[in-house]
């Protein structure tokens, strides 16, 4: 797990934990944070040679070698998909659709619509909160079943507890986030943390 560390991700990032920022602050903040970590999960990428001319000479330039998917794990990971996909235009997204029993608190599938290009490519894998790890864990299984070349895991904030049940799991997947903190509390959400991510984002509470 890397986590990112940045003067200007610290300050939208309290920005975000706030509890009296409203949904569109919310919303605004998670947007910055998910440029700059896009930045950073993109960094391994690779990258093949071009011909071009610019209005001044020929010259050889550099584009994506893969094809990329973004997958969003609905619903919290949409507010993550418009920073990742102004920095990539050229991704397709796929979907997840995973919630939270609230009795058990483990993932309940109930989507998955991934593009073609997903075999092969390169998987970018988005959901802001990485809590107990199951939904993550959950996500990429099911997503090496389409046989991407690599997955990217990015998200916000994460627990310990995540990381020690999903990296021995997927050893062979990034994992990038912008926030380490301390605990998950008994309900399995993170401490400090920021909240239910999807409710702030969608003003659902
Ligand atoms: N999901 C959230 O939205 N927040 C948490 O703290 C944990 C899981």
């Amino acid at each position: 797990m890397k986590v990112i560390k940045n003067a200007v991700i610290a300050h939208q990032l309290t920005l975000m934990r706030d509890k009296n920022s409203n949904s569109q602050l919310f919303r605004s903040c998670l947007k910055t944070v998910s440029y700059y970590l896009a930045g950073e999960a993109t960094k391994s990428l690779k990258s093949r040679k071009v011909h071009i001319e610019t209005p001044i000479c020929p010259m050889t330039g550099t584009k994506l070698a893969d094809k990329i998917v973004l997958v969003p794990i609905l619903r919290a990971g949409l507010g993550m998909v418009d920073a990742f996909r102004e920095m990539i235009p050229t991704a397709r997204i796929g979907h997840i659709g995973l919630y939270r029993d609230e009795k058990t608190k483990k993932p309940v599938h109930y989507y998955c619509k991934m593009p073609q290009t997903i075999k092969g490519g390169v998987v970018i894998l988005l959901d802001p909160m990485f809590a107990t790890g199951h939904s993550a864990s959950d996500a990429v299984d099911m997503i090496k079943k389409y046989k991407p070349k690599e997955i990217i895991f990015v998200s916000i904030v994460s627990a310990p507890e995540a990381i020690k049940y999903f990296e021995p799991r997927h050893k062979d997947v990034k994992c990038f986030t912008a926030a380490l903190d301390k605990k998950l509390n008994k309900d399995k959400y993170i401490v400090p943390g920021l909240g239910d991510a999807g409710d702030r984002i969608f003003g659902t509470k």
